[in-house]
Order: C-alpha cells, then structure tokens, then sequence
C-alpha cells in the first residue's frame, strides 16, 4: 500500500488543522482495504475561540453518518476535550449517558452526532488521530497464530489490545492500559479483530504511519498466503432456480429485494471449495460488518425455501441464545448467500445496498481465502457480535427518514420504453424505486436512461429469441421479474379493408400482437416467483370502439385484448394478475406523427385541436397519466384484480 500524499492537492483543501484532517481522512477512504461503508474514524485536537473570545481545546472527530471518502469539514464534530477526557476517567458509563454528554460538549449543536470512539481519539496525547479496519491486519489477528505473527512483523513498536467491545468500553481499556507508559515508544496500536490507530503531531506523519504498519501486514500475506492464479470459469447460472432463490430471500426480509450473482472469480473458487460449510460460517470480517451484512450468509441448494428457512431458524436460536426481555429480534434474513458451484449472492432492497453488501462480502472471501493458508479463519465469537449487532449505536447507522419507496426491490419489464407510454412507465417506476428494464428496439434506450436501476435492453419483440433473451437478461441481472408491461406497439397507415396493403396488416399483427403473445409466453416461466407478479398490456379504446379506416391497428389489439383475457386465466392459477388498459388519443408519442394526426382528424371531421380533446371530459391524455394507472394497476390497489380492461380516455360515450 501506497501513501497517497500530494502538497498540491493538500493545499487545495486548505493547511489549517481541519483542512489537513479533511484531506488525510479522504486518503484513507479511498483506500477500501482500509474503510469500508463507515468503518474506521479520524479526529485532529486545534483551538477553538468561542464568543466571549476564549480559547477552548476542541477535538474535532468524524461525524456519524459521514463517510471517509467524501467527508467534508462539516462532517466533523467539535467536542471540548477537557470533557471527554473527563469521561475517560469514569469507571463506567452507558450508552445513552456518553451519547448525551458528547453532545453537550459539543461547541456547536447543530453538528453530527461524534463518533463512537471519541473519548479514545481524546486520550491519546497527539494531534492527529487515524483509525482503520485494515483488512490485512483484522485477517492477521483472526488466525489461530496471530499473536505470533503480529509480534514477528511489528516486535514492540505496537500497543496491541484483545477485543473488547468499541466504545466507551474500548476507550476505558486502553485509558487503563495506557497509563504510565512512554507513548512514544510506540507508532500505533492493534485492537484484535478490529482495526488499527496511528497518531502524530502532524497529518501526514500520522496518515502515513498508518499505510506504513498496514503495508507490512500485506507483504506479509504476500510472502506467506498462497495467491491463486488459476483462472476460474464461469459456471452457467440456472435463471429459474435463480427466481426461486429469489422468492424465497424475499420471505424473511419482509420485503422485496434485488438478488445479484457475483461470478468474479475469487467468488466462483470460493464458492467452489469442499470446505465451504465449514469457513463461511465463522464470521464476518470486521464486527461492524454485522449490521450490513449478518453474521454468516446462507448457503442456497436444491432447495432454496428449505435453506432460508434453516437459516431463519439459527438466526431465532442465536437471538435466544444472546439477547435479553428488552430487545427485539430484528429480521431473520441473511444479506448474502454463496450459490456452492456457482457464484455468491448479494440479498439487498435495493442496487445501494446491494452494492454495499457486495464490496463487504468481497473483502471478506478475501480474508477467509488468504487466513485458510496461515492455518484457518477465525471470526470473534457469536456473543461478542451478537453485541455489535444489537447496539443502538450501531444500528443508529441504518436508520434513515421516511418510508422506502413504494416499488423498491421490485423487478419491472416494459417493452417499447424508448417514447411516449414506455418510457413514460419506466421513469414512472424507477422513480419509486424499481429495477426496470427498458427495452425496446431503438438503441436511444441506452442514453435515455442515466440511472443504474434502469438496464436498457435492445431488443426486436417481433423475434421470439430475442425476447427470451430481455428476459433472461432481467432475471439475470436483478434475481427476477415481477411486473411486466407489455406496451410495444405501432400504429399503421390508415388504410380501409378494401384497399389494405398485405405489408401493413402483417407488420401490425407482428408488433400489435403476436409479439406480446411471445413476452407472455417466455415471461410466464419467472413470473410465478415474482413478488405481487401481473401483466399490465396496453391495448387501444378501438378494441371497445373502433374507427374506420384503421383496421390494421384495431384489429390487432382486439386480439391482444382476447390474448391478456386468456393469459388472466391461465396464470391465475400461479398468481400472475393480467390487466389490459384501453388508452384513447394519448398524443405525445411518437406513433402520433403531425400526418397521422390530421388524418384522423379529418376521418371525424375535427381539427387536430378539437380530435385531442374529443372525450366526455374535455381533457387531454398524456403518456404520464397512462404510466400513473400502469402504476396503480401494478400495485397493491389492484392486488385482488385480474382480466379486467380498464379505460383511460376521458370518457367515451360508445365505450361507456
Ligand atoms: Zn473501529
């Protein structure tokens, strides 16, 4: 590991003492091996001169809520060190208490609630403070010959701590440990299954301090773990077995969530190994990984409800075992899974989370994989994470304002996404927190879509390998499919019966109908393990009130209309609700062209201003109020509604 220390870039954020504390703490964050998700924590000690002109000693220290990597000077909690020292003298202290005292030693109430471990930042006599859970440091101490190890590559130059719980109970021990000795005699400390401290009057001294005592515990997993070279393959992933595994991760949870293969290769070797059972259920990597992660991931096999099940009946044994009359048990599903022979799994509500889950489980088969050869992989003990997980200040960490959105960890389809009521569907879902795939055969999906909860998928629905191929490619990427709004369509020449071309009726037929019937069909094998799974189609007013001279269009989507009514009972059975809406003069699309307009118009004898708005209520329809109802339909409103149409077209009086 590098120091990636730059004057330039140093000055940049500024040379006063917080400016400096800004720039080292974002050096550290870029380096995930150090800090993952809110792991680790910095502080600097500077003045302070408040209102009455005095000068207060300050330990400013990373707020919670704040990242490393991205943290600003706001992000810093000012806290009067005379205070905090002051607690570090107490022989105990509760949570909530040393929460409370922090914050009114704060000098500004408005600022982030301080770290948990800011009376340990406060007793150690340097400026600058530096906290990591280095990866290669936690994987030496959770070996069974750490302790030699560490001694060997660090002699006496290390203060180093058995686990304790982090906190006030952390900073107690070393408080007491601390006391009377030279603290110049060492360059850091090393809490065992934690992480690591560096300090130094300076805040490069202390920054690279810390990437020089992390970097000899890499070279030494260098020189003594096995690094495997063979390439793995990548095994093929079975689609349906992948739904399952899907519908049985949303159980537990409680919630919908989006299931990801991780077949980078460490995984697939991982996921390989005859020992697997045994090394993945010791523990996480670093404790704090606990509140994003569980403790262990659950093992899928053949019979993916069974091994959730198992898993959920542990996690009820090991809060029985662990936790005490005020808690209550959180929810009894796993984060992450391993696929045995095929990859490992990420279980979050949403692509965030499941990001998150995915670079922690990364690390951690990293860890275990590397510890394997130094003679076995030993987490800290079920108790001692029971507490992380169960702290109120850990899990202060996940709490956020306000409901999910209505749709997250849902998996949509839409067909004919790139204008007019597609595209209006997708953005209608992702904004309430979908996975969408937007396909369509216009390659503008992929630049209309700047979101990664949006996969654009190019696709001619006309051909049936094709749309197997959009669907799979859903499941693939989300872990199912739950919702499927089967929109492509065009609209053809007007051409009357008598006079109409054979290349019109067939292209209509082809887009119109038949491809809908292909979505269906390669739909239906997924959309049994979906979460609340229904089809919404989009059909036409002329299926109830068709026009003259435009047979080619009505013709199909009457058939369309028979298709969903017989998809409605045939998946019913299943749980698969199938809906059709009957939009009417929906102009802002693209089949509307200024041309097809004005002969419509004219086919009624209306101006182009008059035909928009010739409905009952005098209202024009747009593609959004279209995607609203696609939404209702969708959604838990029409929960107990199959093969209904439905019209939306500001009232018809030959419909009505
Ligand atoms: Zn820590």
């Amino acid at each position: 590991m590098k120091s990636l220390w730059n004057d330039k870039d140093a000055k940049k954020i500024g040379d006063d003492d917080l400016g400096l504390r800004v720039y080292t703490s974002r050096l550290l964050g870029a380096e995930p091996s150090l800090v993952l998700h809110g792991g680790g924590n910095t502080s600097v000690k500077s003045g302070h001169r408040n209102i009455y002109g005095e000068e207060d000693e300050v330990l400013y220290v990373k707020g919670s809520g704040w990242d490393l990597a991205t943290i600003e000077k706001p992000g810093f909690a000012p806290v009067r060190l005379d205070e905090l020292r002051r607690m570090a003298e107490l022989r105990e202290l509760d949570d909530t208490t040393m929460v409370k005292l922090q914050r009114a030693a704060m000098t500004d109430p408005y600022a982030p609630n301080p770290s948990v471990e800011a009376i340990l930042h406060a007793i150690i006599p340097y400026k600058f403070v530096d906290h990591t859970h280095a990866d290669a440091v936690v994987t030496l101490t959770n070996t069974p010959r750490g302790k030699k190890i560490i001694k060997e590559i660090y002699g006496d130059t290390v203060l180093v701590v058995p686990y304790v719980m982090p906190g006030f109970i952390l900073a107690r021990t070393i408080y007491e440990m601390t006391d009377g000795m030279d603290w110049s005699s060492i360059d850091g400390i090393i809490l065992w299954s934690h992480g690591v401290f560096t300090f130094a009057d300076d805040a490069r001294r202390s920054y690279e301090q810390m990437i020089r005592l992390v970097s000899k515990a890499e070279d030494y997993l260098k020189a003594h773990g096995k690094t495997e070279k063979a390439k793995a393959g990548r095994p093929k992933v079975d689609l349906n077995q992948l739904a399952r595994i899907r519908k049985a991760a949303c159980v537990y949870r409680e919630r919908p969530v989006l299931v990801q293969v991780d077949q980078s290769p460490d995984q697939v070797r991982f996921a390989d190994r005859p020992d697997l059972r045994k090394i993945s259920q010791r523990g996480p990597l670093t404790p704090d990984h606990i509140i994003r992660t569980k403790r262990v991931p659950v093992i899928v096999g053949a019979d993916p409800q069974a091994a959730f099940d198992k898993y959920a009946v542990d996690y009820r044994d090991y809060f029985n075992e662990f936790g005490n009359a005020g808690l209550s048990c959180l929810d009894r599903a796993p984060r992450w899974g391993v696929w045995p022979g095929v990859g490992t799994l990420a279980f979050g509500t949403s692509l965030k989370e499941n990001g998150i889950i995915t670079d922690i489980k990364r690390h951690t088969v990293a860890a275990i994989t590397v510890a394997e050869e130094l003679g076995g992989w030993r987490a800290l003990g079920p108790k001692d994470l029971f507490d992380i997980e169960y702290w109120e200040l850990e899990q202060a960490k996940l709490k956020k304002a306000g409901a999910p959105p209505p749709f997250q960890g849902r998996v949509v389809l839409v067909t004919g996404a790139a204008s007019g009521i597609g595209k209006a569907c997708v953005d209608a879902f992702a904004a309430r927190g979908a996975a969408v795939a937007a396909v369509d055969i216009n390659p503008k999906v992929h630049s209309l879509f700047d979101q990664p909860a949006v996969l654009p998928v190019i696709t001619d629905v006309t051909e049936e390998g094709a749309v197997k191929k959009a669907v799979e490619q859903t499941v693939a990427t989300f872990g199912g499919l739950d919702i499927v709004v089967s929109n492509a369509g065009i609209f053809p020449a007007g051409e009357r019966l008598a006079e109409m071309n054979a290349k019109t009726w067939e292209k209509s037929l082809a887009v119109n109908l038949t491809s809908h019937q292909l979505l269906i069909k390669h739909a239906a094998e997924f959309l049994p393990y979906g979460i609340n799974p229904n089809i919404v189609i989009i059909a036409s007013k002329n299926v109830p009130a068709p026009g003259p001279g435009a047979g080619a269009y009505s013709v199909p989507k009457a058939g369309l209309t028979q298709l969903g009514r017989v998809a409605a009972l045939e998946l019913a059975g299943a749980g698969v609700r199938v809906n059709m809406l009957h939009p009417n003069a929906v102009f802002d699309t693209s089949i509307w062209t200024e041309d097809v307009l004005e002969k419509r118009a004219a086919s009624y004898g209306l101006t182009v201003e008059e035909y928009k708005k010739s409905n009952l209520l005098q209202t024009e329809i747009t593609s959004h109020d279209v995607a609203d109802l696609v939404v209702a339909v969708a959604g838990p409103a029409f929960a107990k509604t199959t093969g209904a149409q439905i019209p939306v077209d500001g009232g018809n009086e030959r419909v009505i």
